[in-house]
């Protein structure tokens, strides 16, 4: 029996308005805590612009005492700084205020074309600034049907192992993403995801066994309220990455609840 901590991520994508973001983040955070209760990590990912009032939001709720929810951002750039237009670097989410940010995004790597090795870049960039990066793997639907979802997982996974070792995931957070299941209503059944946190755990600790058992994996595709429990209880799943039920408060909630 391990005692990680579980953690439920909210991706926002680019959805919604700065006030729109600023009433979910406070609906969020004006949760009560109740101590004892065990709740899971809590992290939201705003778009970049959205951040900082989010940051002040979530600042404020914490002072009062209510649900402690961290900042994280959607994608970094792998470069540390310089004439990198439109890019935002490590650094920079930092002084925002993120704790974490995402990489390798399935929504990433395919529609602007990041290779692993670009990942595991700014992975790597995203640590060295005190960023806990969640790396993000996963296998299309083709992928799954030619029954290549290990060899994929485990591909997108060495580029980063090549880069920074097991070590590297002292403190960081791996994601199993299947592609067909993001934003697509058909989640990964719960023996399904287990499979395949088994096999990342153990890849793990071919290298690192202290390592391994204390790495969260969380999975994300299409969870929600009604499906978040059956997922969390097994025992190689930590947690969720959640796309489009993070945007409803009352949703995202009921997915915190069910950790
Ligand atoms: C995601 O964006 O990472 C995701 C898992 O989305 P959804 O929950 O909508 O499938």
């Amino acid at each position: 029996m391990t005692d990680r901590r579980r953690i439920v991520a909210g991706n926002w994508k680019m959805h919604g308005s700065l006030g729109a973001a600023r009433e979910l983040a406070g609906a969020l955070a004006a949760t009560a805590h109740e101590p004892g209760r065990g709740l899971p990590e809590v992290i939201v990912f705003p778009p970049f612009p959205h951040l900082d009032a989010v940051r002040r939001v979530l600042e404020d709720a914490e002072s009062a005492g209510t649900l402690a929810v961290q900042l994280g951002a959607q994608d970094v750039s792998s470069q540390g700084e310089g004439a990198h237009t439109g890019d935002v670097s490590a650094g920079m989410l930092a002084d925002c205020g993120c704790s974490h940010v995402l990489v390798g995004h399935s929504e990433r790597r395919t529609a602007f074309r990041e290779s692993d090795e670009l990942v595991a870049t700014k992975f790597q960039r995203a640590a060295d600034q005190g960023l806990i990066p969640i790396l993000c793997v996963g296998e299309t639907l083709r992928e799954r049907e030619a029954e290549r979802t290990g060899e994929i997982v485990l591909r997108q996974l060495a580029a980063v192992m090549e880069l920074c070792g097991a070590g590297g995931f002292t403190r960081a957070v791996l994601a199993y993403e299947p592609v067909w299941a993001i934003g697509t209503g058909h989640t990964a059944t719960p023996e399904q995801a287990q499979e395949v946190h088994a096999l990342l755990r153990g890849e793990i600790a071919r290298t690192d066994a202290k390592i391994s058992a204390g790495l969260r994996i969380l999975y994300g595709g299409s969870v929600n309220g009604a499906n978040a429990a059956a997922l969390f209880a097994q025992p190689d799943i930590d947690g969720g990455l959640v796309g489009g039920a993070s945007l409803d408060a009352k949703e995202f909630l009921r997915i915190i609840t069910a950790v």
